[in-house]
């Protein structure tokens, strides 16, 4: 998290109503946060004019959690943009399932099917076989070889002399042979996206049937991830990404830049060396991560329960002194819509939280509606002094809020036995409880 953010966020939070250029300002720390984190810029672009629009569009300009408001926007935006859960492997329903790496030269291939093999020994009791694929360096059979023995994996390998689709054709005959249920298919990469790798990668795709096109990526290597990632979905359509290299100081953007331009899912992550450093992806903490999110995110819980507990204190000192009118009344429901339900902030009330009467009490938002209605039809006299509500003021309120008469007089009814009960309340008298609660 940027300290810029940071401040930006606790300003929005102090104002309590934000404007349309907070908003702004809000936006372009998010969009520098978003760069700083290596998202692509084309992306950002797209995302912050997305969330944007989903904060002008909601009620955050009048709204009083308008802080908590674009914060939620930007972590859900983020974390649905990057898919919102994790997404497992494919597999196939007759053996073996069939997962092929391809990826630039470095990027993590061969150390990610050691670690994969690992993932599916633990979580399935999986016999996978390795296939080396990588003839170009001699060096690359070897280290599959020695990633195959640290995870007590077999690898099929033919040599360098013999061109990779051959051997993947034998090795999927032996894999058949055997009866492995899962191959893992170790490629050669190139430095950068090259004709000759791609028509390679596409006839051992074409050989093998892969359920699972893993393109595995560095993390590190930030604005360029987009480009690779897009070269290889277009020739190969891969069906997933393992994102590696995230031990390393990068804040991830990558992960929401490949989603973004793929639209495939990342399914893993690469977080070391090790053959256990490998985690499923999980888009909220990924969010998180990027944008520092988590930090807000508890700030601004924070300030909800103080600004939640200030409000349950306000309600308490009217309901002790008997102030409680319609006004009260009238932003009590506005919260039900705004901050979560008027159960819950009675139940912030000093011995209410296990009250059983509160158990069932529920507010409908249609009814809600409707109050509101009437409420704002009344003058601000009959708002703070009800006993002025004579029949012809009522059937006068009753005409501007386009609801009928018996509904304006049941819920100023109601609303005088609520404001007893609460007196009764607050004064330690909880009977009548069921009562207020609308029996
Ligand atoms: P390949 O060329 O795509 O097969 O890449 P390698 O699997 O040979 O990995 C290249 C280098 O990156 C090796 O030194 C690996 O140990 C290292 N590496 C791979 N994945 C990770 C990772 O998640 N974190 C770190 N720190 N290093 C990794
Ligand atoms: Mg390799």
């Amino acid at each position: 998290l940027t300290e810029r953010l940071q401040k930006t966020f606790a300003g929005l939070r102090r104002k309590g109503k934000i404007n349309e250029s907070d908003v702004r300002d809000a936006m372009r720390e998010i969009r520098l946060a978003l760069l700083e984190a290596d998202v692509n810029f084309g992306v950002v672009k797209d995302f912050v004019k997305r969330v944007r629009d989903k904060a002008v569009g909601s009620e955050v300009l009048d709204g009083i959690n308008a802080s908590q408001q674009i914060v939620k926007i930007v972590n859900d935006e983020l974390t649905a943009t990057m898919g919102e859960k994790a997404v497992p492997l494919n597999k196939s329903d007759k053996i073996p399932t069939v997962i092929m790496m391809a990826g630039l030269q470095g990027a993590g291939k061969t150390t990610t099917v050691g670690k994969l093999a690992k993932y599916l020994e633990e979580t399935e009791h999986a016999r996978p076989l390795l296939i080396a694929a990588d003839v170009y360096r001699p060096a690359a059979i070897k280290q599959l070889q020695v990633v195959g023995e640290q995870v007590h994996a077999p690898v099929f390998e033919m040599g360098t002399d013999t061109d990779p689709r051959e051997i993947v054709r034998q090795g999927m005959a032996k894999a058949r042979e055997d009866h492995n249920d899962y191959v893992l298919i170790d490629t050669a990469g190139r430095l950068q996206i090259d004709e000759k790798l791609m028509q390679e990668l596409a006839d051992i795709k074409e050989i093998a049937h892969p359920d699972e096109i893993l393109l595995v990526v560095d993390a590190m290597t930030g604005q360029a991830a987009v480009d690779v990632a897009k070269g290889f979905n277009e020739q190969l359509e891969i069906t997933g990404v393992v994102l590696t290299k995230l031990d390393g100081d990068t804040r991830g953007g990558a992960a929401l830049s490949i989603r973004a331009v793929t639209g495939k899912p990342i399914k893993f992550t690469g977080q070391g060396e090790k053959m256990d450093a490998l985690d499923v992806f999980y888009p909220d903490r990924m969010a998180n991560r990027i944008l520092g999110m988590g930090d807000i995110l508890t700030l601004v819980d924070k300030a909800q329960k103080n600004f939640d507990q200030k409000q349950a204190q306000e309600l308490t000192e009217k309901m002790q002194a008997n102030t409680f009118d319609f006004n009260d009344f009238i932003e009590q429901l506005d919260q039900v819509s705004q901050m979560g339900p008027m159960e819950d902030i009675l139940k912030m009330i000093p011995g209410m939280a296990n009250n059983p009467a509160l158990k069932n009490f529920k507010v409908d938002p249609k009814d809600v509606t409707h109050i509101k209605a009437i409420v704002q039809s009344m003058t601000e006299k009959e708002r703070t002094d009800p006993d002025v509500l004579n029949p012809s003021r009522r059937r006068r309120i009753a005409a501007g809020s386009g609801r009928p008469i018996v509904e304006v007089n049941r819920m100023i009814k109601q609303f005088g036995q609520t404001k007893k009960m609460m007196n009764q309340m607050s004064n330690g008298n909880m009977a009548g409880m069921d009562q207020m609660m609308g029996g």
